[in-house]
């Protein structure tokens, strides 16, 4: 059984940090902490999740859009892994929607991203990878690569009035 990782929480010093670039991909401890990210977010209910919230802080993502209990619309993808991503152009056209994340529980926010990207990546074997993401997962990608840059959500709201708690986010926008 593979380990689920504690989630760093905001005010821990990692999520703030730049994150380095993937040098050993292939090492056992790359694949192990890759096996772990991905079994944390399955276990958290998330749709992605960055390697500098299991703090380890390293060029790493996954992009796993599902619908599950903390986002019950999410349209259903393979996950993801990417590793030392980079988003490579995006459209002019930004579109604010709602945003949670693993290491701020409790609060959703209301944030501005691009509605389409072109990203390039390795995957966990090595392999190169461009790819076109629109819409919730391109907004999953640019939450999850901000993790890298030592960014949260709150950093891109235009407004604190855009954060609104868990319970009134499934009771008054998703209706649940
Ligand atoms: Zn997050």
């Amino acid at each position: 059984m593979v380990e689920v990782l504690q989630i760093s929480q905001l005010g821990n010093p990692v999520l703030r940090q730049i994150a380095q670039p993937v040098e050993h991909l292939h090492s056992l401890e790359m694949q192990t902490l890759i096996d772990r990210l991905l079994a944390t977010l399955v276990q958290s209910n998330g749709v992605g999740i960055a390697a500098p919230q299991v703090a380890a802080s390293v060029q790493l993502l996954i992009v796993a859009s599902r619908p599950n209990p903390r986002y019950p619309t999410a349209p259903q993808m393979e996950p993801t892994v990417m590793v030392n991503p980079r988003l490579l152009s995006h459209s002019e056209e930004q579109i604010k929607d709602w945003e949670g994340c693993l290491s701020i529980p409790g609060i959703r926010g209301l944030v501005p991203r691009y509605r389409e990207i072109e990203v390039e990546y390795f995957d966990r074997h090595g392999n190169p990878h461009r790819q076109i993401f629109t819409n919730f997962p391109a907004r999953i990608f640019q939450h999850e690569a901000d993790h890298l840059i030592g960014k949260v959500f709150l950093d891109r709201l235009e407004s604190v009035q855009d954060l609104i708690t868990d319970q009134e986010y499934l009771t008054r926008i998703l209706h649940l």
